[in-house]
């Protein structure tokens, strides 16, 4: 299939407007999307998250870039407060647990990848871990001590946003100032240890208690949580890069320090284009764990919270999120998903119906080139699946007439569906069926043929009993045939 040009348009969140992609390097994309902090297990807001990113992944991929695709796990310096305050999030489960920090690590990491594996998304290509680069971490943690950017007390390293923000602009992406966050800061634990409130830990020391330590110049202690993302971004993806993305609730502080951290080493921005995923919601409000409104995947996938009248399957969950544009806000809800179930089966059915289609060498009664383009042009528009996905309907639309003789299809053309449907529902969308299902769909349709071949010789033989009884008995399961000459074609009646 000739691939379209690439003139893919991305939000840039950095410039908050849409920019054309151009990759650093020729048919190359770093991309790094920041991962799950694995103390607890994903709900359906993070999946949407890495759902948003795995589109983003296919589509790149589909177009002929080489994606070099890293998402972290973060294990270690991710604490319960954004300030740096309160317990380190894996330490405090692995108390309640009452096992091994890296015990939880493991557990809710294995979790992870199968609850992904469940919505068939691609697996990264780097999943590098917090724990794994402590020696990264430290050694750009002296860089920033050696550019002035940031000092050290009691064992514990800040960064300097007051020195940082007199050389460079601090908060980018959040549209914060120094002066701003500053007026926005309150008195926080432990920050009497800090210059200014708002400077953020880059090493934190550990007391004796303290499970995950590691030693480092400035004492026994552990990384804080912006600063692995900026080492492994670094590590494996260079000094700059395509694109960086997460939810946007990351944008602040999360990514503002990040970017902070790099500028302070390497004098730039990390990434070019900043993508962010809008929050997915339940009556309204952010789904989170800390507010406990988490709707956990499997949950949904069991049919065993309260809030759902049945199951829902990992793919109608997969094609409701699609339906709206990433960068919107999405509400879950029963009437959602019970309406997505059944746009999700119904593009489905047409695509199985499309070998049984007739065709012939008249022009079709539907503008399919022009329908490819515009499938190119929604996805080359910032990814925008919702208009994707009517376009899909559109061609169902024509489907569904072709197979009741409504409307007529050139073969060539039905080639072109199915091929383009092929590349769009399972390549890019990243959709799954069942592959039983769709095999034993082509051995029905092989026994049917038997079976007309054999009332074909019937019919020649004048034994109409015979050819009745088996046209009947086809009826009685669903199959109408329709009778030409010397052949007879066959529909799925409903
Ligand atoms: P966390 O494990 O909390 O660091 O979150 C992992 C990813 O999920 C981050 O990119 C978050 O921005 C994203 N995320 C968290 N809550 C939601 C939500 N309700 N909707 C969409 N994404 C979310
Ligand atoms: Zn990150």
């Amino acid at each position: 299939m000739t691939l379209p040009p690439k003139d893919l348009r991305i939000f840039n969140s950095l410039s908050k407007k849409k920019e054309s992609f151009n990759s650093l390097n020729p048919n190359i994309v770093g991309m790094y999307v920041c991962g799950p902090t694995v103390y607890n297990t994903v709900h359906l807001g993070n999946c949407r998250t890495f759902i948003s990113f795995d589109v983003i992944c296919r589509y790149l991929t589909h177009l002929g870039y080489k994606v070099r695709y890293v998402r972290n796990i973060t294990d270690v310096g991710h604490m319960e407060n954004d300030d740096d305050t309160g317990e380190d999030k894996i330490s405090k489960r692995a108390k309640i647990e009452n096992i091994e920090p890296m015990e939880i690590v493991q557990k809710y990491t294995n979790e992870f990848h199968s609850i992904l594996d469940s919505f068939n998304l691609l697996k990264p290509n780097i999943e590098p871990t917090a724990t794994g680069h402590i020696i990264e971490q430290i050694e750009m943690i002296n860089k920033i001590i050696k550019n002035g950017y940031a000092y050290v007390k009691n064992g514990s390293v800040y960064f300097d946003l007051m020195n940082f923000s007199k050389d460079h602009k601090y908060g980018v992406l959040s549209n914060r100032n120094f002066d701003d966050i500053k007026n926005e800061s309150r008195s926080l634990k432990g920050s009497d240890e800090k210059k200014n409130p708002q400077d953020f830990a880059l090493w934190k020391k550990a007391n004796d208690s303290h499970i995950m330590k590691w030693p480092s110049p400035w004492g026994s202690g552990f990384p804080g949580w912006h600063i692995e993302c900026s080492a492994m971004g670094h590590k494996y993806l260079g000094e700059k890069f395509d694109i960086h993305g997460g939810g946007m609730d990351l944008k602040f502080p999360h990514h503002d320090c990040e970017i902070a951290q790099s500028k302070s080493v390497y004098g730039e921005n990390p990434a070019n284009y900043w993508i962010h995923t809008n929050m997915l919601t339940l009556n309204g409000k952010k789904m989170s764990k800390s507010i406990g409104n988490s709707v956990l995947p499997n949950e949904i996938f069991e049919g065993s919270n309260k809030t759902f009248s049945k199951s829902f399957s990992p793919m109608t969950l997969k094609f409701f999120m699609y339906q709206a544009h990433y960068r919107n806000i999405l509400d879950l809800s029963d009437n959602a998903l019970h309406a997505a179930e059944k746009g999700f089966k119904k593009l489905i059915d047409s695509y199985k119906l499309i070998k049984d289609l007739p065709c012939n060498d008249k022009n079709s009664e539907f503008e399919i080139k022009e329908w490819v383009d515009r499938c190119y042009q929604t996805m080359n528009d910032d990814f925008n699946t919702p208009v994707l996905i009517s376009e899909l309907f559109e061609c169902s639309k024509f489907i569904k007439s072709v197979y009741l003789g409504f409307k007529n299809l050139n073969k060539n053309d039905k080639i072109l569906i199915e091929k383009t449907l092929k590349v769009f529902l399972f390549d890019i969308l990243g959709f799954k069926i069942d592959q039983t299902e769709l095999e034993k769909k082509s051995n029905e349709d092989n026994l049917v043929k038997i079976l007309i071949n054999l009332r074909n010789q019937a019919r020649q033989n004048n034994d109409f009993n015979l050819s009745d009884d088996i046209r009947n008995k086809l009826l009685e399961i669903g199959i109408k045939l329709n009778d030409n000459k010397d052949d007879s074609s066959y529909n799925y009646i409903d």
